[in-house]
């Protein structure tokens, strides 16, 4: 761990996956103040709110789990301990479990708040020790989705596109994103483009009138879940107008003639019907991409969180790959993460269906190269279990044990009473973290004190596939330690070999290692060359001298077998929850502008409280007329797996027939009616097991 102090540090923002670079300046009294980075590419000094008030967040030490607590059994007070005897007493539990059950009885629910690092041991350990890929994360409900769609049309999880390109590109379309609130800096840079250059052209695609919808020439306020008909839609008229790339078609993509025969199926008529948009704004938006010389799209959980979400990214990503808009300046497919490392994790394979450095579980010679460099036991073929099935399997008795880090999946998992239930069946229950607020505390038999950001040193990817180093700043309260050193202290209890690094860096140096050869080799890369260029986008192999690849596939040449890109022909297929006579509304949830996540941090400062101070119902004035619902009254709002109760917001900005909550809050005093994920739906979609955040039946009342 790098204890060289100095009074003025860079780092990276920890909230979301744009990756704004900060300068946090350290008084001699502990304290931190943290400005954004003049100098960082990324936000050249701007800083959204949430940014803007993370010194708040850091100073405030007052919710901070200060030393590792256990109880012996459940019916037991939880008791302080010694690091020592915490540890012991997990892996005895955890060795028990895995030699009477299995190793697939035992799973880590981690983060893409993690940095690189945490994430790379976590993997190493269950998946190259213990022998079972029980890890994942809750960037299964935030960009697996993507993960699979990029998978699938362009043979690798990489996104083609840089930051750069955003001045670079003359048409948007932004669809189930409203970045003017989730990625607001890089939104900045989009508004300022336009400001410069009117004849941009930005497209919005999203159920409601957001923020987003402020400098766009055409709002498509589609009905929520209709996004594969609509892009076929957008695609149809491409092709009649004969805006499409046939060079790019026919040289470097395959499948376009079943791909035309099945955007050829629906007319132009019946898909406006069906997506509740005109037949004319259909048309406009295929103009506006069929003139463009740089076209992105942009999109985050819209698209991810659904139930077909990976059949949403591809037909999107077909926009991009029939106009030939990828790897060219200003031009590409580009997924906006949700959070600051979803990258990283996914680099070092920190999801249950994946490999370290992008390798296949699925592939034996893979397994086989990995289980090598790490020397430990053989890497098992079957993917572990996903975010939300790890916690039914915790219901059912099929996992007895599970440490969660960094997470905090009671407010978060879809149908949350069902995650607590399975919490409280668990034979045993580890919680890492580093705050004493997470729901999921009352339900441990082990917690552990951590680090926090600015307590730790480590690496993070944002969006645009360039990597960070994060300074150690401030020393972490009471006995709270980096999450390696737990991670890495409970390894070699376990009596595994390999975890006794000296340092973070040494991690990293491995890591960077292990990705030698592959699509994403950073085997050039150490904290020496992050610290000496500041930032650096992925590949970056040795010998490479310059600040790394910008944009791929440049060249045409894409990561699937035939070299070529996929342009799959999507069917359409309505999987959600349907609307009936109980539960007649659709609802959808999502982000607040000034809260992160389940507000574990930015719930502690009461600046971003101003905004938006506490749950609420977006609900349409017809909707609300037929329900005699007025303003600021409680509703009710029930689906078939429980009940959510806070204040109406009558407003036009969102369609009728759909209601919206935002996903912030958890238990407040013991209430779980606050909590959006009461009634969402763990409806999963079919390939990459993200839940159905944005679309389930819900009936609304007044209270
Ligand atoms: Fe942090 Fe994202 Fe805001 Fe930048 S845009 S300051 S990374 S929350």
């Amino acid at each position: 761990v790098n204890t060289q102090y100095k009074d003025t540090f860079t780092s990276t923002c920890c909230y979301c996956g744009v990756g704004c670079g900060v300068v946090v300046s350290k008084e001699k009294n502990g304290t931190v103040t943290v400005e954004g980075d003049k100098d960082y590419s990324v936000n050249k000094g701007m800083l959204c709110s949430k940014g803007m008030n993370l010194q708040y967040t850091v100073n405030d030490k007052r919710d901070r789990l200060l030393y590792p607590q256990m109880r012996y059994n459940k019916n037991m007070p939880m008791q302080r301990v010694g690091w020592e005897e915490a540890l012991q007493r997990t892996a005895a539990v955890f060795s028990t479990f895995i030699k009477k059950y299995g190793p697939e009885s035992v799973a880590f629910y981690a983060s893409g708040q993690c940095l690189t690092e945490e994430y790379y041991v976590i993997n190493k350990l269950i998946k190259g020790f213990i022998g079972s890929n029980n890890i994942d994360t809750n960037s299964r409900l935030c960009m697996s989705s993507a993960v699979a769609g990029y998978k699938m049309a362009l043979g690798e999880d990489s996104v083609p596109i840089c930051y750069d390109d955003i001045e670079l590109a003359d048409c948007f379309y932004v669809t189930g994103a409203n970045p003017a609130w989730c990625h607001p800096i890089l939104w900045r840079r989009v508004e300022a483009h336009k400001a410069t250059n009117p004849d941009v052209k930005i497209i919005v695609v999203d159920p409601r009138v957001t923020d987003s919808c402020a400098i766009a020439d055409l709002h498509l306020q589609l009905n929520p879940g209709t996004d594969v008909v609509l892009n076929h839609a957008i695609g149809r008229v491409l092709i009649e107008n004969g805006d499409i790339d046939l060079d790019f078609v026919r040289n470097h993509a395959q499948g376009f003639e079943q791909y035309r025969e099945v955007v050829f199926q629906r007319t132009l008529g019946k898909s406006a019907e069906i997506c509740g948009v005109s037949e004319e704004d259909i048309r406009l938006a295929a103009k506006y991409i069929g003139n463009a010389k740089g076209f992105i799209s942009m999109w985050t959980m819209g698209l991810n969180q659904s139930a077909i979400g990976v059949n949403k990214n591809l037909s999107l990503l077909n926009l991009n790959l029939i106009t030939g808009h990828i790897g060219k300046p200003g031009s590409g497919p580009f997924s906006l993460t949700g959070q600051p490392n979803a990258m990283g994790g996914r680099e070092v394979g920190g999801l249950s269906n994946l490999l370290a450095a992008h390798r296949n579980l699925n592939d034996p010679a893979h397994r086989e190269e990995v289980q090598k460099f790490w020397g430990g036991t053989a890497i098992s073929e079957k993917p572990g279990l996903t975010a939300t099935e790890m916690f039914e399997a915790l219901n059912d008795g099929r996992l007895k044990a599970i440490w969660i880090l960094c997470s905090n999946p009671l407010t978060s998992l879809p149908n949350a009473r069902m995650a607590e239930e399975g919490l409280k069946k668990a034979r045993f229950v580890v919680v890492q973290e580093i705050s004493n607020k997470p729901e999921t505390l009352s339900y441990a038999d082990v917690i552990l004190p951590a680090a926090a950001w600015t307590e730790k040193e480590g690496t993070m990817t944002n969006s645009e596939r360039r990597i960070t180093y994060l300074n150690k700043i401030t020393d972490a309260p009471g006995e709270a330690l980096p999450d390696v050193e737990i991670i890495c202290r409970f390894a070699r209890k376990m009596g595994y070999k390999g975890f006794d690094y000296a340092s973070a860096s040494e991690i990293y140096q491995e890591h960077a290692r292990l990705t030698a050869g592959t699509n994403i080799d950073i085997s050039g890369l150490s904290y020496a060359v992050l610290k000496e260029k500041r930032s650096v986008q992925w590949p970056y192999p040795s010998g490479e001298r310059a600040a790394g690849t910008p944009r791929l596939f440049s060249d045409k040449i894409f990561y699937t077998p035939s070299k070529k890109a996929i342009i799959h022909p999507v069917p359409v297929d309505f999987r959600s929850e349907q609307p009936d006579e109980d539960y007649p509304l659709i609802l959808t949830t999502g982000r607040i502008r000034d809260q992160w996540h389940t507000m574990s941090k930015t719930g502690k400062v009461n600046k971003l409280k101003k905004h938006i101070s506490q749950a609420f119902l977006e609900i349409h004035p017809a909707d609300a007329a037929q329900l005699q619902l007025t303003e600021g009254e409680m509703a009710l709002i029930s689906s078939r797996r429980g009940e959510v109760r806070v204040k109406a917001k009558v407003s036009e900005n969102i369609k009728q027939g759909v209601v919206f909550l935002p996903m912030h809050w958890g238990k407040i005093l013991g209430s779980d009616l606050n909590r959006a994920n009461n009634v969402t739906s763990e409806l999963l979609d079919p390939v990459s097991k993200e839940p159905d955040f944005k679309y389930c039946a819900v009936r609304v009342e007044r209270y």
